[in-house]
């Protein structure tokens, strides 16, 4: 008989020698981030007040190496965020590096327009009728009257999607109707477990912030979220200071 892992979801056979060893790598893994001591090349974002660790930029041009490992964090990710839709070739990856471990990793990408959240307060105003219909789909992003469904494929129907689909689930996300340009999108973040509520997120927000356009620090407020989960417009509300913060649909794989 299989055995989840309630913390990581790794199954296993009790009492079998090689998939106690096996978990055991993936727990940690899962829990402290991918092991990765640093590359000799790497490309280090120049943050100041940045304790405990560094951030790494990955682009595809990259050697094979880098590119392999953020593969396998991502697929770390998709364990916890849904397969197939977070990474693609074009994407700006950001590594917090922190204990010789990838404590949390950010996928950015270039974006060309983003629409701006209606805040809760605003809502009640400015938004004519979402239907009770509307409002039942869990997952829908609403840009005036059309309606944007989420990518997400959860091609694994295993406890550790069960175990994340309450954070994953959104209520419908309203939007102005008109586009306002924007240049850089956040696909996802993903911090691990044991190293939540130290900032991470935020470090990553700062040096994408900093460098994703080369020469052009943007502000705050320019940074456009793709399909925030709850926790997500939390982190995206407190970074950029307001409840309208921007958001963009990213392009299907
Ligand atoms: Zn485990």
């Amino acid at each position: 008989m299989f055995r989840n892992c309630k913390t990581c979801g790794f199954k296993f056979v009790p009492g079998d020698e090689e998939d106690a060893k096996l978990h055991k790598d993936f727990h940690k893994n899962y829990t402290h981030g991918i092991a990765l001591k640093g590359w000799r090349n790497e490309r280090v974002v120049d943050m100041d007040s940045l304790e405990n660790g560094r951030v790494i930029l990955v682009v595809n041009d990259d050697p094979p190496a880098h590119i392999k490992k953020v593969q396998e964090v991502i697929k770390m990710m998709e364990s916890e965020l849904g397969d197939g839709w977070i990474y693609h070739k074009h994407c700006k990856v950001y590594l917090f590096i922190s204990s010789q471990r990838v404590a949390g990793c950010l996928v950015a990408e270039s974006i060309e327009k983003a629409y701006r959240l209606v805040s809760n307060s605003d809502a009640k105003s400015d938004v004519t009728t979402t239907t009770k219909e509307e409002k039942s789909v869990s997952t829908t992003l609403q840009f005036g009257g059309v309606s944007f469904h989420r990518e997400i494929v959860r091609k694994n129907h295993s406890t550790k999607n069960e175990r994340t689909s309450e954070d994953a689930l959104l209520g419908a996300v309203i939007c102005e109707k008109d586009a306002v340009p924007a240049l850089c999108g956040i696909r996802a973040i993903y911090v691990t477990p044991s190293n939540r509520r130290k900032h991470v997120a935020t470090y990553l927000l700062e040096a994408t912030r900093k460098s994703f356009c080369s020469g052009l620090s943007l502000g705050h407020s320019q940074l456009a979220f793709s399909h925030p989960t709850n926790a997500g417009k939390l982190l995206a509300t407190s970074y950029t200071n307001t409840e309208s913060f921007l958001v963009y649909t990213t392009n299907s794989l």
